[in-house]
């Protein structure tokens, strides 16, 4: 059995096929197209490729930048827009002949890390992606969590934990509505936010953590206070579902000190000051999203 994975971004989308052993078969980039009809045709024409090439049907999964409206079944909240306010499932599933399976890319990374990556120990796994912004998905015995708003894991639009102007800075308006998210703080350009303010220089997030490892002040205090502001955000996630592991993507991912340093804080702000929640790298990187999303019709 072939499963498809797709992941939808801004600039580019991927197609992975997987085989019955979870080992990629075919991969395939094309740039995102500027509209919906191109888009669908594009996802169309990259599962004929794949199949053509690989001469058999598979399954379909895809992770959008988005999320589907339980209520009315259309796509809400994707970066690429032009697929909001449409009914994407429906449409690909006419011209595809098939179930397709659409979930957040958060939620396909969660799921991937949760199924056969860094979290298949678990049977709670929390996928967090630390980068430009930050997002997470819930997989609770290898399946997706979803509720009635399809909004599950979006406890980055939560307020900060235990926000202080004297150690957090001045207040954020997020792009949600919301003030005071905890995206506006963990994630590269929450860092990079705080950085300007404590320290009045405009300096990007890798230059801080590169800063940080080569001992430098602005950049060790600004790369605590980050470390700080992941624990508390943690916490209300151990404090709340008590999972097994915390599995972390996206460029901060790669900042090998913050596992170490992030349980440490933790047991600071988690009730009983004892965390056994592992807090992990993400196995597969870049490519749990896909990976993810290939799992998406087997997983449910
Ligand atoms: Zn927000």
């Amino acid at each position: 059995m072939i499963r498809f994975g797709l992941d939808i971004g801004g600039t580019k989308i991927e197609i992975v096929a997987f085989n019955a052993e979870g080992e990629s078969i075919y991969n395939q980039r094309i740039k995102t197209p500027d509209n919906y009809q191109n888009f669908v045709a594009a996802v169309y024409h990259l599962v004929c490729d794949a199949e053509k090439y690989l001469s058999c049907t598979g399954s379909v999964g895809i992770g959008i930048p988005g999320t589907i409206c339980t209520h009315t079944g259309l796509v809400k909240n994707a970066n690429c827009t032009f697929i909001n306010g449409h009914d994407l499932k429906s449409d690909l599933q006419q011209k595809l002949d098939r179930d397709v399976f659409i979930a957040n890319d958060a939620n396909c990374f969660a799921l991937s890390e949760a199924v056969d990556g860094a979290g298949s120990d678990g049977q709670v796994v929390f996928g967090v992606i630390l980068g430009t912004g930050c997002g997470g998905g819930l997989v609770v015995n290898q399946q997706v969590l979803t509720g009635p708003n399809g909004i599950s894991g979006e406890w980055g639009h939560n307020p900060l934990p235990g926000y202080s102007e004297s150690s957090d800075g001045q207040e954020q308006q997020c792009y949600c509505g919301k003030r005071n998210c905890i995206e506006r703080y963990i994630s590269g350009t929450g860092l990079e936010m705080q950085y300007l303010q404590r320290f009045g220089q405009a300096l990007p997030a890798a230059e801080i953590i590169s800063g940080m490892q080569s001992g430098e002040m602005s950049c060790r205090l600004a790369y605590y206070q980050l470390v700080d502001q992941i624990a508390r955000s943690f916490a209300t996630i151990v404090n709340m579902i008590d999972p097994d592991v915390i599995v972390i993507g996206g460029g901060l991912s790669n900042v090998a000190s913050l596992f170490d340093d992030i349980p440490k804080q933790l047991t600071r702000y988690v009730m009983d000051h004892e965390c056994r929640t592992k807090i992990l790298p993400a196995q597969y990187g870049d490519s749990s999203g896909v990976r993810g999303a290939a799992w998406l019709p087997v997983s449910r």
